[in-house]
C-alpha cells in the first residue's frame, strides 16, 4: 500500500525551527505531469520556432526565385514577338515572290502584323507565348512548303525554257521557207515543214535547244538527219547532212554541235532542212530563230 501523503522538512542551518509542510501524493504527481508537459510543450514552441525561421528564408528565396523567373519570362516573350515579326517580313517576302512565279497565296497563312504587348497575368502570358511559338511553327512550315513550291514553279520553267528550241542552227543565209511551195522535183505544190538554211558543205550545224538525240541516222526524203527530243513537246529536225556527230540516246546542250551541212536526200544543193514540231505539229521555224 503506497503513501497516502508526503512529509517535507526544510531545515535551516543554525537554530531556527524546522518547517514541515504536508503534501497529498495526487498534488505531486500533478505537480510532475505539470512538469513534463512544460518542458515538452517548451521543446514543441523551440521546434516550431525554427521551422519558421527556416521557412521564412525559403520564402525570401522563392520570391526572389520567382522574380527573376518572371523577368526571363518577359524578356522571352519579347523574343518570341521578334521570331513572330521576323516570320511576318518573311512571308510578306514569300508572298511577292509567289506573285513573281503567278502562284497563289498558300492556304492557312495565319500570320498577320499585329503582336500586341505582353500580358500582365503571368499565366496569361504563358499560353500567350505558348501559342505565339506554335504560330510562329506553323509559320515555318508553310514557308518550307511555299520555298519548295516556288523552288519547283523556277526548275520547271528554266527546264522549259532550256526545252524551247532558240536561235539559228547553223550559220547562213534562208532560201526556202515554212508553208506551201511548189516541189523542186515534182513541180506541184506540196507544204515545206521546216525552213531551208543554206551554207556551204561542212559548216557546223547547233543544237537550238537541250534534248536527248532521238534519231541519228538517213531517212528517206531527208537524207542524213538528226531529231532531237527536248521534252514539253518540243522536237527539232535537222535534214541533209554531210556528217553527223551525236548518236541516239546522246544528252545535248544547246549550242552542242550535232552535224554538218550537205546535200543528202531530196536536196538540189547543200543546206540545211530545220524542222521545229511542237506536240507532233510541225510549226514555223522563223518564229524560233
Ligand atoms: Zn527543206
Amino acid at each position: 500500500m503506497p503513501a497516502r501523503k508526503f512529509t517535507v522538512l526544510i531545515i535551516p542551518e543554525g537554530s531556527h525551527r524546522v518547517r514541515r509542510f504536508s503534501l497529498q501524493r495526487t498534488l505531486v504527481k500533478a505537480i510532475a505531469v505539470a512538469g513534463v508537459a512544460l518542458v515538452l510543450g517548451g521543446c514543441l514552441l523551440v521546434a516550431d520556432y525554427l521551422r519558421v525561421r527556416v521557412d521564412r528564408g525559403e520564402l525570401e528565396y522563392l520570391r526572389v526565385h520567382n522574380r527573376s523567373q518572371e523577368q526571363d519570362l518577359h524578356r522571352l516573350a519579347a523574343k518570341v514577338e521578334d521570331l513572330r515579326q521576323e516570320m511576318v517580313v518573311l512571308a510578306q517576302n514569300d508572298a511577292k515572290v509567289r506573285v513573281m512565279a503567278q502562284l497563289t497565296r498558300p492556304k492557312g497563312d495565319s500570320l498577320t502584323g499585329v503582336g500586341g504587348p505582353p500580358e500582365a497575368d503571368a499565366v496569361a502570358e504563358f499560353s500567350h507565348l505558348q501559342q505565339q511559338i506554335d504560330d510562329v511553327r506553323r509559320a515555318i512550315d508553310l514557308r518550307r512548303e511555299s520555298q519548295e513550291e516556288i523552288r519547283g514553279v523556277l526548275n520547271d520553267q528554266s527546264s522549259l525554257l532550256a526545252a524551247k528550241p532558240v536561235g539559228w542552227p547553223v550559220k547562213g543565209w534562208m532560201t526556202s521557207s515554212f508553208g506551201m511551195r511548189r516541189s523542186p522535183f515534182t513541180g506541184k505544190r506540196k507544204m515545206h515543214e521546216g525552213l531551208d538554211i543554206a551554207a556551204r558543205t561542212g559548216t557546223p550545224i547547233y543544237a537550238t535547244a537541250d534534248g536527248i538525240v532521238s534519231q541519228a541516222g538517213t531517212r528517206s526524203g531527208y537524207g542524213k538527219l538528226v531529231v532531237v527530243e527536248h521534252g514539253y513537246g518540243y522536237k527539232t529536225y535537222y535534214g541533209h547532212n554531210s556528217k553527223i556527230f551525236v548518236q541516239v540516246g546522246q544528252r545535248l546542250k544547246r549550242g552542242d554541235k550535232i552535224a554538218a551541212v550537205g546535200n543528202t536526200g531530196r536536196s538540189t544543193g547543200p543546206h540545211l532542212h530545220y524542222e521545229v514540231h511542237l506536240n507532233g505539229v510541225p510549226l514555223n521555224p522563223k518564229k524560233y530563230l
